[in-house]
């Protein structure tokens, strides 16, 4: 069964005579499927996933979610970004940063709570429940991210260089950390790195972007691992 489905997508920036930054991406991401997006820096994946995320209208193509085109901001969709510094609010606990999303979500007081020290549990952030975001290591920091995506129980979990700002053995933990969550919550993920090792190391499939206006230039299929 098919997530999502990006078909012909193409962005230019500032009108008919502005900058092609996408050109005709095109591919599918299967339910329960991690899938990697790797290209070179540049090539256009921000602007891919800005659209996919609907915070931008594409000047051509078209992203489905489920079936359903990408109107908005869709709530079943949850992101998480290479700056955990800015992503999580300082004035809120841990915990709060995970309730934080599902308010809006209209999840009850008790079920918000009840999520969260669940997801909190999942990334071994029990203990640090009370405590505030600077309180934490970077890499604690993007756990909380994480927990706060799951959290929401999203269709479909978008990652941007998720691991990019972290120290290379906290990126080993917390790529080792994804592969469990996501069997966990059975989540479906797509994660754009910069890193092709990163990519064949986590991914069930890979997409390769050509350098910009980027367009898919293979769609690999990796092998399971002896995990
Ligand atoms: P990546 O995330 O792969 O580094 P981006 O999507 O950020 O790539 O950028 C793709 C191309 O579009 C680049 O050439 C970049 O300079 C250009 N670009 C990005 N954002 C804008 C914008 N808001 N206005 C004009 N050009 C942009
Ligand atoms: P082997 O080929 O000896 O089985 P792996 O390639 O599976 O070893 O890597 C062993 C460990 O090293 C992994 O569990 C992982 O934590 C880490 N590792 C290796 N390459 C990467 C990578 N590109 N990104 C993240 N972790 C990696």
């Amino acid at each position: 069964k098919t997530m999502l489905e990006v078909s012909g997508l193409g962005h230019r920036y500032g009108g008919a005579n502005g900058h092609q930054a996408i050109a005709d991406l095109t591919f599918q991401v299967r339910t329960g499927e991690l899938a990697c997006i790797v290209g070179p820096s540049g090539c256009g994946k921000s602007t891919m996933l800005r659209s996919i995320s609907g915070l931008i209208k594409p000047t051509s193509g078209k992203v489905q979610l489920n079936g359903s085109p990408v109107n908005g901001v869709p709530e079943d969709l949850a992101v998480v970004f290479q700056d955990y510094s800015r992503s999580l609010f300082p004035w809120l606990s841990v915990r709060s940063n995970v309730e934080f999303p599902l308010r809006s979500r209209g999840v009850s007081k008790a079920e918000r709570r009840e999520r969260a020290d669940e997801v909190l549990e999942w990334v071994g952030l029990s203990a640090a429940a009370k405590k505030y975001p600077w309180q934490l290591s970077g890499g604690m920091q993007q756990r909380v991210s994480i927990a706060r995506a799951l959290a929401c129980r999203p269709a479909l979990l978008l990652m941007d260089e998720p691991f990019a700002s972290v120290d290379a053995q906290t990126r080993f933990e917390l790529e080792d950390l994804l592969l469990r969550v996501r069997k966990q919550f059975d989540s479906t993920v797509l994660l754009v790195t910069h890193d092709i090792d990163e990519s064949i190391y986590l991914a069930d499939r890979v997409f390769v972007l050509s350098k910009s206006p980027a367009s898919v230039v293979a769609d690999l299929e990796i092998p399971l691992g002896d995990e």
